[in-house]
C-alpha cells in the first residue's frame, strides 16, 4: 500500500523534503497544493508514484505553500536554527539577503504590498543578534559578470544554445529531473547565493582573519528550494579551496515568512525599528542586481553587461529600462541587437511554461533563455507573505514595480560598473571565467534520471547539434568570433557581427 493519497487528492511530500514539510492534523484535502502543483509547476501528475517506488518528486517551489488554505504546508522552519547559533555564541553570524525579502517582508506587519523595508530588514536582522548584514545584489552582480560571459562565450565560441538561466533551483531540479538533454545549455554559473557563499567563506574569511569554520552563514530568502540547493553536493567549494574537510558553503536558509516568524517571537515590530545600513566590506550591488527578484530581471540586467562587454560602451538609457523583457505573461520575448548582433531572447515563469515553450526550440534560434518557477519571479516566492484569496498577480506586480523603483532611484545600474565587483576581481578572482572563478563561482548538474518518463521529448535540442556539428567554420581574425556556414554564400556587405570588419578578414578553420 502506498504511503502516500492520490495525487488527485494532494501532493506527496517526503519527511525529509529540506523545504516543506506537512502538518497532518491541518490538512482538509482540499486539492489546492496538487492543482497548482499540476497545473503551474507540472511536477503533480507528470510522473507515476509506482514507478518511483512510491517516493515523491518535489522541485521545492515552496507553491504548494502559498495556496494551502489551513497552512497545513509550511516551509520546513529553519530560524530556530540560527536562533540557537546566535545564543551560543560561537560563530560570527552572517546574514544576506535577497532582493525580494525587502518588498515582502513589510506585509507580513500589515504594510501595504510591495513595501520597500530594506534598511528595517537589516536592523530586524542585527537586533536579532546577527553579527554581520551583507546584501545578496553583490553576489547578483557577480552572476552578471559570469552570466554575461558565459554567454558570449557561448556564441563567438559556438557552445551550445540557447543559454538557460541558472540561478532558479527549482527549475534546475525540474530540467535535471525532466529534460537532461537541456543540461549542457543551462549556464554553468551559479545562483547569486550559491556564488556570496563560497566568497565569504573564502575572501572575506581571510579579509577578517577568521577560521571560515567560525563563520555561520545564513541567507534570508523569498525561496523555499534554496533549502534545497545549498544542501546539494556540489555547494562545498570553500572547504574544496581550503582543502579541509567537507563543510556546507551556506548553513541555512531562512524565508522571508520566516524570518517575520522569528520577529515576531522575539517581539520585534517592523513599524518601531530604527532604519540600519548593510556592511560595507561587500557593499550593496547595482540596481541591476536588485531586479533579480523579477521575472526578465535576470536577463534585464545581463543585457546591461553583455552590451557593455561587446562594445566597450555604458548601456544606453533603453536598455536600462528594456520594457521588451518585463511584463506580466508567463512566456515573452524579444530580440535585442547589440551592433550587428540579433540576440533572440525568451523569459519564461512558471515550469509548466517550460513545457510549452520548448518545442518553439525546434522553430526558431535562441540565444538565452531566463527561467524562474515562481509567478512573477522570486517576488512570488512560495517563502513570501501569503494572501490566501486574495489576487497574487496584483501583489506581485506591486512587489515587482517596488524593485524597478529602487533600481532607478540608484546611481549604480551596471554589475560591471560596481566598484566593489571591480576589486574583488583585482584582488582575488582575477577575471571571469578564470580558473579560480570556474572552482567556486561556477557548477555542474545530475541528470535524475529515476523518472522512467515517455523519452520522446528528449531530443528537443539534439538534432540541431547535429546539423551544426557538419558545418564548415571561419573564424574572424580580429576579434574571434565564429561564423559557421557557408560564408561564400553570404554577400560582399557581410560583416562580422561583433567587430564589423568584412568577410575577407575571416579564415576557414
Ligand atoms: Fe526560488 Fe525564485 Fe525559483 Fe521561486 S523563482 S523557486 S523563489 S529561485
Amino acid at each position: 500500500m502506498s504511503k502516500h493519497l492520490s495525487m488527485d487528492i494532494r501532493v506527496p511530500v517526503e519527511l525529509d523534503n529540506p523545504s516543506i514539510k506537512r502538518i497532518e492534523s491541518l490538512c482538509i484535502q482540499c486539492g489546492e497544493c496538487q492543482k497548482v502543483c499540476r497545473e503551474k509547476i507540472s511536477v503533480s501528475h507528470h510522473y507515476d508514484l509506482t514507478k518511483t517506488m512510491d517516493t515523491a518528486i518535489c522541485i521545492h517551489c515552496g507553491q504548494c505553500v502559498n495556496v494551502c488554505p489551513t497552512g497545513a504546508l509550511v516551509e520546513k522552519q529553519d530560524w530556530m536554527k540560527v536562533h540557537d547559533v546566535i545564543d551560543s555564541h560561537k560563530k560570527r553570524v552572517v546574514a544576506i539577503t535577497s532582493p525580494s525579502v525587502r518588498v515582502g517582508l513589510g506585509e507580513a506587519f500589515g504594510m501595504e504590498s510591495g513595501s520597500f523595508v530594506e534598511k528595517k530588514m537589516v536592523a530586524a536582522l542585527r537586533a536579532l543578534g546577527v553579527d554581520v548584514v551583507f546584501d545578496t545584489t553583490f553576489a547578483a552582480d557577480l552572476t552578471i559578470m559570469e552570466e554575461a560571459s558565459e554567454l558570449i562565450d557561448r556564441i563567438t565560441h559556438h557552445k551550445p544554445l540557447p543559454q538557460f538561466t541558472s540561478c532558479c533551483p527549482a527549475w534546475v531540479k525540474f530540467a535535471e529531473t525532466y529534460y537532461p538533454e537541456l543540461l549542457a545549455n543551462i549556464s554553468s554559473s551559479k545562483s547569486p547565493i550559491s556564488m556570496m557563499a563560497p566568497t565569504i567563506k573564502t575572501w572575506y574569511a581571510k579579509k577578517e582573519g577568521i577560521d571560515p569554520k567560525d563563520l555561520y552563514l545564513v541567507a534570508i530568502t523569498p525561496c523555499t528550494a534554496k533549502k534545497f540547493e545549498i544542501k546539494r553536493e556540489e555547494m562545498c567549494s570553500a572547504s574544496l579551496y581550503h582543502q579541509s574537510e567537507t563543510y556546507p558553503d551556506c548553513d541555512c536558509v531562512v524565508t522571508t515568512k520566516e524570518l517575520a516568524n522569528w520577529m515576531k517571537a522575539e517581539n520585534l515590530d517592523m513599524n518601531h525599528l530604527e532604519e540600519s545600513d548593510y556592511d560595507s566590506l561587500m557593499p550593496k550591488g547595482s540596481g541591476a542586481g536588485l531586479i533579480f527578484g523579477n521575472s526578465g530581471g535576470v536577463m534585464e540586467a545581463a543585457i546591461r553587461t553583455a552590451y557593455y562587454f561587446l562594445t566597450n560602451q555604458q548601456p544606453p538609457e533603453n536598455l536600462l529600462k528594456l520594457e521588451a523583457v518585463r511584463g506580466e505573461d508567463g512566456i515573452r520575448e524579444a530580440t535585442v541587437t547589440i551592433n550587428d548582433l540579433n540576440i533572440n531572447v525568451a523569459i519564461i515563469y512558471g515550469t509548466e511554461n517550460v513545457r510549452k515553450f520548448l518545442p518553439q526550440l525546434k522553430e526558431k534560434h535562441y540565444d538565452f533563455v531566463e527561467v524562474m518557477t515562481c509567478p512573477n519571479g522570486c517576488i512570488g516566492g512560495g517563502g513570501q507573505p501569503k494572501h490566501i484569496g486574495e489576487n497574487i498577480s496584483d501583489i506581485t506586480q506591486k512587489r515587482s514595480e517596488s524593485l524597478y523603483q529602487g533600481d532607478e532611484e540608484m546611481v549604480l545600474r551596471t554589475s560591471h560598473k560596481n566598484p566593489a565587483i571591480q576589486k574583488i576581481y583585482e584582488e582575488f578572482y582575477s577575471q571571469p571565467l578564470s580558473d579560480l572563478s570556474k572552482k567556486l563561482l561556477h557548477t555542474s548538474y545530475l541528470v535524475r534520471d529515476d523518472l522512467h518518463e515517455d523519452p520522446s521529448h528528449y531530443d528537443i535540442i539534439q538534432p540541431e547539434k547535429e546539423e551544426t556539428e557538419t558545418k564548415i567554420r571561419y573564424k574572424c581574425s580580429i576579434c574571434g568570433y565564429i561564423y559557421e556556414g557557408d560564408l561564400t554564400l553570404e554577400g560582399d556587405d557581410f560583416t562580422c557581427p561583433l567587430c564589423g570588419v568584412s568577410k575577407d578578414l575571416f579564415e576557414k578553420i
